[in-house]
């Protein structure tokens, strides 16, 4: 069977490989298929593409968008897009900016709880790279804050925690019309993360191509539900494993995956 991964984050964002080791990787684990979904950057387009092409991988464009909706954190995969188009690339700077901000609130913060962090040492992470959460957490680790990412999520950094800030947000709506205007389909990440508070339906309501069914380490009753949903609501499905590399070292590349005929279906533009 011939299968693509279509949901793993390179060192564009909280990812520890680069774009070109995260081709290898998949070249070496046997897929047939990728698609990079790094948080708010397609950054790693520009150094995938040569290499896949270079591999012999398939290769489809893909993001991965935080956005809000009735004040919920939902993530949203974007994919097929078009690389080039000025829509989505203008969306990703505006997602940065809203990171260095967020980021140095969240720093803020933390400095008032005695964990002292500078800007500059988030910034020499990378240069043009979506910064976040877990590098805060990283640098609170090798610090000596924290003793684990865990600790620094559940003290300090989890929605809900003393030092989160949610920062400004864009809303469900407005991050499917990039998606679309970018020519790409909008797809509901790990939906079974969504919080309860938040009803599914309500969410449904807005214009969706397809739900991520197949995720991560997911066992066969727990893809069903969501397989089933899709089939009712005439929407795709997707699958992948969000990979993070060492970040998330219990979750391999091609742990969930979909084959190259549903690939062939989410991507009528494949960039390699
Ligand atoms: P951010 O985009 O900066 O809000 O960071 C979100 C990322 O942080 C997610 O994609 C996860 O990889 C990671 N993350 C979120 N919550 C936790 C948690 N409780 N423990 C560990 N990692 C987390
Ligand atoms: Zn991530
Ligand atoms: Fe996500
Ligand atoms: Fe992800």
């Amino acid at each position: 069977m011939l299968k693509a991964d279509l949901h793993c984050h390179s060192n564009c964002s909280d990812g520890s490989l680069t774009p070109q080791e995260l081709v290898l990787l998949a070249k070496e684990r046997g897929l047939w298929g990728l698609s990079i979904t790094d948080h708010d950057t397609i950054e790693a387009y520009e150094k995938a593409i040569p290499a896949a092409k270079e591999e012999g991988i398939r290769l489809g464009t893909g993001v991965e968008f935080s956005c809000e909706h009735l004040g919920i954190s939902i993530h949203l995969l974007g994919y097929d897009f078009l690389l080039t188009n000025a829509g989505i690339r203008e969306f990703c700077a505006r997602h940065q900016t809203r990171r260095k901000e967020r980021n140095l609130a969240m720093l803020k913060q933390l400095n008032k709880k005695g964990v002292l962090i500078k800007e500059e040492e988030l910034l020499l992470l990378g240069k043009g790279k979506t910064i976040g959460r877990p590098h805060i957490a990283q640098l609170m680790e090798k610090k000596g804050y924290v003793s684990s990412l865990r600790e620094a999520f559940d003290k300090y950094l989890a929605e809900g925690k003393c030092c989160y800030v949610s920062g400004e947000s864009f809303s469900l709506q407005e991050t499917i019309d990039v998606i679309h205007q970018a020519g790409g389909k909008a797809f509901l990440a790990h939906p079974h993360l969504i919080p309860k508070t938040l009803s599914l339906k309500e969410v449904l309501r807005f214009p969706l191509d397809g739900i991520e069914s197949y995720y991560s380490k997911m066992t066969g009753d727990q893809v069903k539900p969501w397989l089933a949903l899709v089939q009712k609501k005439g929407l795709l499905f997707s699958g992948g494993s969000d990979f993070h590399g060492s970040a998330k070292p219990e979750v391999s590349l091609g742990a969930s995956f979909v084959t190259k005929e549903i690939f062939e279906k989410i991507f009528e533009h494949p960039v390699a």
